[in-house]
């Protein structure tokens, strides 16, 4: 267990207890009694002053993840899966190539960071050179490469044009590490795709496991975790995603790894404390469904929007 105090992102020791728990060890649960040896286990959601990151305390070593989450299964996803994420991937793929100049003599590399299956590959096959990394081993589309659980044997051997992260950082131990390490990979003037849940919203408030979401970000603990990283940001927006499983306000951001470093322009992004009072965002789909609106109420969605 890790009960370093300083935020993972900035390093910053200005933090705040923002809410307490105390999760009940499952007793018939032999992986967690093996990592936790008490009945209960106290955490908290801490916040940092200084980058505006929101997080679990403390946070569970690798080596206690690994015997947490072992699992002698080979995960199985059903066909209704691909169905639902088939949308999803091709939205996502059109998004996406806005960002990147295709140079039609090297096909462009595409990592897929905890892909799973591979799905939101689908729309990449034909153009580009498919590789994908995740913690479990899925039974993969036809010409994705699998590269293993995590970066080990990545470094120093690849070069992706594309990296793609999509609600991953979340989950992740270390964010700031991972986005170094997935940098480090990065080809000169690659991109960089990270989509995560607008956790700081609301999610936060009624964990029921410290073990599913660990990270509850905002656009602003994103943005500083990039610039950390020293990413050059090109796109960061807050919007509501229906298409696919788990729908629900996510946050998208790209950074580009620049071979000069010209001077980065700056993008605007709302502060952790802004978008937790940013409350009728949770009505939206409500006012949608129930063509409820009024024009107060429509001209703060189209200010979240920008
Ligand atoms: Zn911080």
């Amino acid at each position: 267990m890790n009960f370093n105090r300083q935020c993972p992102i900035c390093k910053s020791t200005q933090i705040i207890k923002k809410k307490r728990y105390t999760f009940v060890i499952p007793k018939n649960s032999l992986k967690i009694t093996e990592v936790i040896k008490k009945e209960n286990f106290l955490f908290s959601v801490d916040f940092c002053k200084k980058c505006g990151n929101l997080y679990l305390y403390p946070r569970f070593t690798e080596e206690e993840y690994s015997i947490i989450f072992s699992s002698k299964n080979k995960p199985y996803l059903p066909a209704s899966v691909l169905k639902q994420t088939l949308g999803r991937a091709y939205l996502n793929f059109n998004f996406l190539i806005q960002f990147f100049n295709y140079n039609s003599k090297i096909l462009p590399k595409v990592l897929d960071y905890g892909g799973a299956a591979g799905y939101m590959l689908i729309p990449f096959l034909k153009k580009c050179d498919c590789y994908l990394i995740d913690y479990f081993k899925y039974n993969l589309l036809k010409n994705i490469q699998y590269l293993g659980r995590n970066l080990n044997n990545v470094i120093n051997k690849f070069k992706f044009d594309i990296i793609m992260a999509l609600r991953v950082f979340e989950h992740v131990n270390d964010p700031l590490n991972l986005l170094k390490d997935l940098t480090q990979v990065l080809s000169e003037n690659g991109i960089i795709y990270v989509q995560v849940p607008l956790g700081c919203l609301r999610e936060w408030k009624s964990l029921d496991t410290p073990f599913r979401h660990i990270n509850f970000f905002s656009e602003q603990s994103l943005y500083n975790c990039f610039r950390i990283a020293s990413l050059d940001i090109i796109y960061l927006k807050t919007k509501y995603h229906k298409i696919g499983g788990n729908p629900g306000w996510k946050i998208d951001i790209i950074g580009i790894k620049s071979r000069e470093s010209r001077k980065h322009k700056k993008i605007r992004f709302y502060t952790t404390a802004q978008q937790q009072n940013l409350k009728y965002i949770y009505y939206l789909p409500y006012f949608i469904r129930n063509k409820k609106f009024k024009l107060k109420e429509i001209k703060k969605i189209i200010k979240l929007g920008r």
